[in-house]
């Protein structure tokens, strides 16, 4: 099977996400994740369009018709292109032409990746990354730059791409063994499920397994820890708390966390406090609730809650835009 930048994009969040995508299952019930995917494609489509309108017509191409011979091509500029090497198939934004500075030179190509976000993260430039191995496979000769172009203003980012060319293979190594491998990958909930089209089937297949992962405060090396005692559900390490009386001198500090009690919580349906917390609020108090883009460092919502004589009275403070964020 062909590990495409679809599968490689997938892999990149999480393994389970990248073998159901090779089944070709698609996922249902996350709004967020259908909004992200509007987005990535509307932002792409606009970013081909703006590059095409700064080339002349006889200068640029869209599709793969066209680039059947790269060595002897004369566009500048192709949009929306597949590239394919053995068993690698990227699907390229659009690829840049430079001419050769002398003859007999291979002229330059250079993949660009259009992503709506205006923070980029590693998982982008591995991406970029990977469509460069692919079409420096396909032609034979070495890519070693390639550009990202993101966010609001269209900040332009270069990416040397030799290195990251290790991590790009290390990956698609392990994307392979797993392709060819008879039983699916061990499904574990992790960060990205929430923003995951899988979700709704992935959390209710871990609560059928009771399988640690739900404990979400758990990490994955505490998990393998437990595995290797043989715990590998959330009832059996609930058997495993055994409360204990603290030591004077350790009165003061605070009590480990312990997810064995979480998980006696669970199978109990009890809320568990740890010590005797007390609340000490003196004057009015003023609940708050904010709400922001972290993309774009924007605070976008204050929502604040007082009890007066009158009852209780709530304000929602809104910002349109990034100027109006100080006035509320
Ligand atoms: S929901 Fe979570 S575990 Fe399932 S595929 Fe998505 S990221 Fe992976």
């Amino acid at each position: 099977m062909k590990i495409t930048s679809s599968l490689f994009e997938a892999g990149l969040k999480c393994i389970t996400k990248c073998f159901l995508r090779s089944l070709g299952e698609t996922g249902m019930g996350n709004t967020y994740a259908d909004w992200v995917r509007t987005q990535a494609e509307s932002y792409r489509n606009a970013g081909m369009k703006d590059l095409m309108a700064g080339a002349a017509d006889d200068e640029y191409i869209i599709g793969s018709h066209g680039t059947e011979n790269w060595k002897t091509t004369k566009w500048r500029l192709a949009v929306d292109l597949m590239a394919r090497a053995k068993n690698l198939e990227s699907s390229l934004h659009a690829v840049t032409r430079a001419l050769s500075e002398g003859r007999g030179q291979p002229g330059q190509f250079t993949p660009i990746r259009f992503v709506f976000t205006n923070k980029l993260n590693r998982d982008d430039k591995l991406l970029l990354a990977f469509d460069a191995l692919v079409l420096s496979e396909m032609l034979g000769r070495k890519v070693g730059l390639g550009k990202i172009i993101h966010g609001d203003n269209q900040a332009a980012l270069k990416v040397k791409i030799p290195a990251l060319a290790g991590e790009v293979r290390k990956f698609t190594g392990k994307i392979a063994a797993m392709l060819s491998s008879p039983s699916p990958p061990n499904l574990i909930l992790n960060r990205h499920c929430v923003e995951c089209e899988f979700q709704t089937r992935c959390r209710q297949k871990a609560i059928e397994k009771d399988d640690l992962s739900l404990l979400s405060s758990m990490t994955e090396k505490e998990r393998k820890k437990f595995n290797g005692k043989g715990i590998f559900t959330v009832t059996q390490l609930s058997y495993t708390f055994r409360p204990r009386r603290r030591p004077k001198r350790l009165a003061a500090k605070r009590e480990q966390y312990h997810h064995s009690l979480k998980a006696l919580a669970i199978r109990e349906r009890k809320i568990h406090i740890v010590g005797s917390p007390e609340l000490k609020i003196e004057g009015t108090p003023a609940y708050l609730d904010v709400e922001g883009l972290p993309d774009r460092d924007f605070y976008y919502l204050i929502g604040i809650r007082v009890r007066t004589a009158q009852g209780i009275v709530q304000h929602s403070l809104w910002a349109d835009i990034a100027n109006e964020e100080k006035r509320i």
